[in-house]
C-alpha cells in the first residue's frame, strides 16, 4: 500500500458522511418526518416495505419545495433553515445541517416530489449514487413526498449490519411514536408492508398518550408542569408502581426534539431513584423547554444529544421538580369516621412492658397495657368526648397475617400493609431527613466490627471517610484489605451491620468516587434502609403495628417501598360486600 495522500472522490466522501446520519431505515424515517414537521405539515404518512430496507416513503402536506430548489435539496450542506454560524446559536427547526437528503442519495435511490404552496405544478427529481436525473413535472398535491428505495444497494458492507425485518420495523414504529409524542397536533399514519401499523389522528394529548404508552399510564401518571425563570418542564410521569423492567417507555424532549441526553437522563433517574429499586425503570413523557440559545443541538449528526449552556441549572431543575412531584404520592386523608372502630391501644395480655427493638415503636406514644377492660373503658370515654375524631387514613391494626402483612381497619374497610416494605420506606425517609439536616444519629458498636473487603473497597472507605460519616457510618481502614466499623446510624443498629457496610461500599464503587457520592447519597441511604428494616415473620404487637401505620401516614412517598412496590392496599366494605354477594 502506498502511503501517499489523495483526496477521496465526492461519492465516497458522501457515503462515509452518510454513515453518521443514515444508519438504518428508522434513521431515514426520522430525518424525513422531521423535514415534514419543519415544513409545517399537519398530516404525515409513512410507508415502509421490508422494514424500510426495500422502500421508505414519507408524504406530507407541508409548505413544499420551490422547483428551483429541488436539486439543491439533494446537495450536501444545502439547507433553507439556517444561513450562517450565528443562526446556529438559536436553531428552532429540527433540521439545519442540510445533509440528510444528500446522505440518502449517496447510499440509496431517492425520489423527491414536491409542490410548493404557491406554485401550480409539482416537480420531481431522482438521484442515485450521488448522480441526479433531470427535473420532471409530476402530479402531487401541495406538499412533499420523498421515496427512498434500496437502502445501501451500493454499500454492501453497511447492508450487512441491518437487522431482521421485524427489528427494523419495530424501530421505525418507535421513531414515529416518539415524534408523535412531541407533535400532538399533527396526524401520523404508518403502513408497514401493506398493513396499517399505526394511525394517530391529531388528538387530545391524553388520547395519544393512551395509544402510544397505555391507558393505564394515562390513569396512573402524575401531571407535571413547572416553570422556573425561562425553563419549563411539563409532561407526565408514571407512578412508581408502573415501573418496568426495561427502559422502553421513557420519552424526553428538549424544545420538541427527541433527546437521549446523559445529563437529563441522570436527573430523571436520580429523581426516581428515591422511589425505584435498581433494575426497575420509570415510565415518563417529559418536555423541557428553554430558549434555543441556551442549548446547543449541534453536537452530533443525529442530534440525539444536546449540550446545555448551564448544565447544572438544568439538572437541578429537572431533578428538583420531578422529585417533588413524586413525593406527593402518599396515603390520602381519611373520609369521615365510621363507628365502631378498634382502639389504638395494645391489647396483648403480656403484663410486663416489652422492650421493643424496633426503632419506630418507642417513638410513638401509646398506653402501656394496664388492664384490657380499663383500656376499653378509656377508649369509649375518648369516643364520647370526641365523637368525630377521625379514623387515621390507614386505620387501626387488628392483627398480623403470617408475619408478613398487617391487617388494619379504617373508615372504608380493610387495610393490608406489607410491613417490610412499609418499614423500609419509613427508615429510608428518616435517614434522608437526618442526613439532609446533617444529623444522622449514630450508635457506637460495643465491639467494633472488623470486615475483610477488597483493597479497592478499603481504599474507598479510607478516601470517603468523611462522606460516609455524614451518612452515619464511621469506618476506619485497618489493613490493606480490612476495615473496622465503629459507628452506624442508630436507626440501623439492630440489623446486620456487616452486610450493610459491604453493600454501601459496593454502591460507592459502582458510583465511581467521591464527587458523585454526594449526588448519590439517596441511593446509598436506600441501600442502608433495606438492611435496617423489619424482616417478614417478625411478630409485632398491636402497638407496634399502630406505630408503623401512624409513621407511614407521616412519611413522604409512603405509598410505595423503595423498590416501587405498593406498601399497602385497601379493600373497602363495598369491595368485600361484593365478594360475598351481599345485598344482591
Ligand atoms: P435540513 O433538514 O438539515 O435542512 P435536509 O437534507 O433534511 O437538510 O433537507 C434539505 C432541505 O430540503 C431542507 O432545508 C428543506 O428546505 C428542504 N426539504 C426537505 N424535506 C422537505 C419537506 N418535506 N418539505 C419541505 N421542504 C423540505
Ligand atoms: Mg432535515
Amino acid at each position: 500500500m502506498s502511503r501517499r495522500i489523495h483526496e477521496l472522490g465526492s461519492l465516497v466522501a458522501n457515503q462515509i458522511a452518510a454513515g453518521e446520519v443514515v444508519e438504518r431505515p428508522a434513521s431515514l424515517v426520522k430525518e424525513l418526518v422531521e423535514n415534514s414537521l419543519d415544513a409545517g405539515a399537519r398530516q404525515v404518512q409513512v410507508v415502509t416495505e421490508q422494514g424500510g430496507v426495500k422502500r421508505v416513503l414519507v408524504r406530507d402536506d407541508g409548505h413544499g419545495i420551490h422547483p428551483d430548489d429541488l436539486r439543491l435539496a439533494l446537495a450536501p450542506h444545502a439547507t433553507s433553515k439556517i444561513r450562517d454560524a450565528d443562526d446556529l446559536l438559536g436553531v428552532a427547526s429540527l433540521g439545519f445541517r442540510g445533509e440528510a437528503l444528500a446522505s440518502m442519495a449517496a447510499v440509496a435511490r431517492v425520489k423527491l416530489t414536491s409542490r410548493a404552496a404557491d406554485v401550480e405544478l409539482a416537480w420531481c427529481i431522482e438521484a442515485a449514487g450521488g448522480v441526479e436525473q433531470s427535473l420532471a413535472p409530476a402530479a402531487h398535491p401541495p406538499g412533499t413526498t420523498v421515496e427512498v428505495t434500496e437502502l445501501f444497494y451500493n454499500t454492501p458492507a453497511r447492508r450487512k449490519f441491518l437487522k431482521s425485518e421485524r427489528t427494523e420495523q419495530a424501530q421505525v414504529d418507535q421513531v414515529i411514536r416518539r415524534l408523535a409524542l412531541a407533535h400532538f397536533d399533527v396526524a401520523f399514519e404508518l403502513t408497514q408492508t401493506g398493513r396499517a401499523a399505526l394511525q394517530l389522528p391529531a388528538h387530545r394529548p391524553e388520547e395519544r398518550l393512551a395509544r402510544i404508552l397505555s391507558e393505564e399510564f394515562v390513569e396512573r401518571a402524575v401531571r407535571v408542569d413547572e416553570v422556573r425563570d425561562d425553563m419549563r418542564l411539563s409532561g407526565w410521569v408514571g407512578l412508581p408502581t408502573l415501573s418496568r423492567s426495561q427502559a422502553d417507555q421513557q420519552y424526553f424532549f428538549v424544545n420538541g426534539r427527541v433527546v437521549r441526553d446523559k445529563l437529563v437522563g441522570h436527573a430523571v433517574r436520580q429523581a426516581f431513584r428515591d422511589v425505584l429499586f435498581h433494575g426497575r425503570h420509570p415510565v415518563f413523557v417529559l418536555y423541557l423547554e428553554l430558549p434555543p440559545e441556551r442549548v446547543d443541538v449541534n453536537v452530533h449528526p443525529t442530534k440525539h444529544e444536546v449540550r446545555f449552556r448551564d448544565a447544572r441549572a438544568v439538572h437541578d431543575f429537572v431533578f428538583g421538580r420531578l422529585n417533588r412531584a413524586l413525593r406527593e404520592v402518599r396515603p390520602h386523608s381519611a373520609p369521615p369516621p365510621v363507628l365502631p372502630r378498634p382502639a389504638p391501644v395494645p391489647v396483648t395480655g403480656s403484663p410486663a412492658p416489652r422492650q421493643s427493638s424496633l426503632s419506630w415503636a418507642h417513638e410513638v406514644e401509646y398506653q402501656r397495657p394496664g388492664s384490657f377492660a380499663q383500656a376499653i373503658a378509656e377508649h369509649h370515654a375518648a369516643l364520647e368526648c370526641a365523637p368525630d375524631t377521625a379514623v387515621p387514613p390507614l386505620g387501626y391494626a387488628i392483627g398480623q397475617l403470617h408475619g408478613i402483612y398487617i391487617l388494619a381497619q379504617n373508615a372504608d374497610g380493610l387495610v393490608v400493609v406489607d410491613m417490610h416494605a412499609a418499614h423500609e420506606r419509613i427508615t429510608y425517609e428518616r435517614l434522608k431527613r437526618e442526613s439532609a439536616a446533617q444529623a444522622v444519629a449514630r450508635q457506637r458498636l460495643l465491639v467494633p466490627l472488623v470486615l475483610s473487603v477488597s483493597e479497592t473497597e478499603a481504599d474507598l472507605a479510607e478516601a470517603l471517610r468523611e462522606e460516609l460519616e455524614t451518612l452515619g457510618l464511621v469506618i476506619d481502614r485497618s489493613g490493606p484489605g480490612h476495615v473496622t466499623v465503629r459507628e452506624v446510624p442508630a436507626l440501623l443498629a439492630g440489623g446486620d451491620v456487616g452486610a450493610l457496610v459491604r453493600d454501601v461500599l459496593a454502591d460507592c464503587q459502582a458510583l465511581g468516587g467521591s464527587d458523585r457520592l454526594a449526588a448519590s447519597q439517596e441511593r446509598l441511604l436506600a441501600t442502608m434502609a433495606c438492611h435496617g428494616s423489619v424482616r417478614a415473620h417478625r411478630n409485632l404487637d398491636l402497638a407496634e403495628m399502630n406505630a408503623l401505620l401512624r409513621e407511614m401516614e407521616r412519611t413522604d412517598n409512603a405509598g410505595q417501598c423503595n423498590h416501587g412496590r405498593p406498601t399497602y392496599l385497601v379493600q373497602t366494605l363495598t369491595d368485600l360486600d361484593g365478594l360475598f354477594l351481599r345485598g344482591q
